[in-house]
């Protein structure tokens, strides 16, 4: 398969190793919902996986729980999580499991395969010291004034090689994190270990006193331990680019002596009509909320497979509205294509997925297949269906319409052709005390 890796901007080849690939993704800090722009890139390491398997190889996939050291620009620099058990008024390991219960959920709702492992920060700190001991003796890492750890950025001389921000280009206080606090040797250094000073909660024991663990060195710590210093796919979204993974890369290499990690693939943003899905914009929206209209989770993973990983999408409830749509359709076609659950590959299916998951493509080729005379559509739907993950074979609960709904729904029709809305109004209500669901498209009316 090939994916475009960010660091050396180009397509690669995916490798593996005795039939295995192993798999990285960055997984969610648990203080609060995933946003369906997070899980757009949970889904990303999904698919890719998928493919993958579908070419013979083994995955094995890691995804990290981050539930302490992850600071936040939102609170004011304190850890996301401490912050919201205050807001919350519990500890923070309930919060850290709460909302780490309800990513798993969020996941299996969007059919996202299980990973391997979803290993703690809170229960590696171990492994994060042990790897901060080596990064101290092998010269990449020293101990400030104030008994954090810092690793030393000039001392890595490939810094900025994923996202271009080369360590000359990197002004001081450029983002909070590159304060120079007159600790620090210098502005782009970052603490791999934090001195707990006034913080009770959360701090463990440590060769350099009780502290708790940067953010950025639980990926390389868990990756290079689990996957046994190699990842051969590194998955997260656009916004980890940097600072996050040029530190992860940076650790990992420096404690290894050569490149960690193969690939690093990108997911790129996510917009909610047309704007930046936000807390403070308040137009975050969570796969509860589409479920609270009714619509099947899964046509939020339509969407996405409709538009490329890498290029920014526009969510709208009107996609939404239409992928779920789609999938009815599709699921009521194929109980009509017959019962076979065998699968027929088909060849530009299989080349779309493995030039750099092109779904698109992929969707596109099935309205053709559906529009078509071929007899195996029910065996090439399925075909796409093990990466797709839509349970096209679902059968949906069929009821006939009857002589009544038909006429109604005719006379709706008619209505709403001649813009009498107070009618059209009136006999939607008659239809739904038939038992119809009815929905307006730019297709026009449809029911279920
Ligand atoms: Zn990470």
């Amino acid at each position: 398969m090939k994916l475009y890796d960010t660091k050396s901007r180009q397509l690669k080849e995916t490798t593996a190793t005795d039939g295995l690939l192993t798999m990285y993704c960055c997984g969610p800090t648990v203080y609060r919902d995933a946003h369906v722009g997070n899980l757009r890139t949970f889904l990303l390491a999904d698919l890719i996986s998928r493919v993958i398997s579908l070419t013979g190889v083994k995955v094995r996939l890691i995804q990290n729980i981050t539930d302490v050291g992850h600071m936040s620009e939102d609170f004011a620099g304190d850890d996301k999580i401490l912050s919201q058990a205050s807001i919350e008024k519990v500890s923070p390991l309930e919060i850290a499991r709460k909302y780490e219960e309800k990513f798993h959920h969020d996941l299996s709702l969007l059919n996202i395969g299980i990973a391997d492992s979803y290993p703690r920060a809170s229960e590696s700190i171990d492994l994060m010291q042990s790897m901060i001991a080596d990064l101290i003796e092998k010269g990449f890492a020293y101990v400030g004034d104030d008994k954090s750890v810092y690793f030393d950025a000039q001392k890595f001389e490939s810094y900025g090689e994923i996202s271009g921000n080369r360590l000359d280009s990197l002004k001081p206080g450029h983002r909070y994190e590159y304060h120079n606090d007159g600790v620090k040797k210098f502005h782009a250094d970052w603490a791999l270990w934090k001195a707990a000073g006034e913080r009770s909660e959360m701090i463990w024991g440590s060769p350099w006193g009780p502290g708790y663990p940067g953010w950025h060195i639980e990926c390389s710590a868990m990756s290079m331990k689990i996957l046994n210093q190699h990842v051969d796919v590194h998955v997260g979204g656009i916004d980890l680019r940097f600072p996050h993974h040029e530190n992860e890369r940076a650790q990992s290499n420096a404690v290894i002596g050569h490149e960690a990690v193969d690939l690093w693939v990108h997911g790129e943003h996510l917009l909610f009509e047309g704007k930046k899905m936000s807390k403070s914009s308040g137009n975050v929206v969570l796969v509860s909320d589409i479920m609270a209209r009714g619509i099947d989770p899964l046509a939020l993973r339509l969407c996405f497979l409709e538009n490329r990983y890498r290029s920014q999408m526009d969510l709208t409830w009107n996609s939404i509205n239409a992928a779920d749509e789609t999938i009815k359709r599709w699921r009521t076609k194929m109980s009509t294509w017959g019962q076979s659950s065998a699968v027929t590959i088909d060849s530009e299916i299989e080349s779309a997925f493995e030039n750099d998951l092109d779904t698109p493509k992929v969707i596109l080729r099935l309205r053709e297949i559906e529009k078509s005379n071929l007899e195996n559509k029910r065996e090439l739907f399925l075909y796409a269906d093990q990466v797709l993950g839509l349970y096209l074979d679902r059968p949906i609960a069929a009821r006939e319409l009857t002589e009544q709904m038909q006429a109604l729904l005719d006379d709706r029709m008619k209505a709403r052709s001649e813009k009498r809305w107070a009618d059209s109004d009136a006999l939607r209500l008659q239809l739904e005390d038939l038992g119809l669901q009815i929905k307006d498209t730019a297709d026009g009316q449809s029911w279920s």
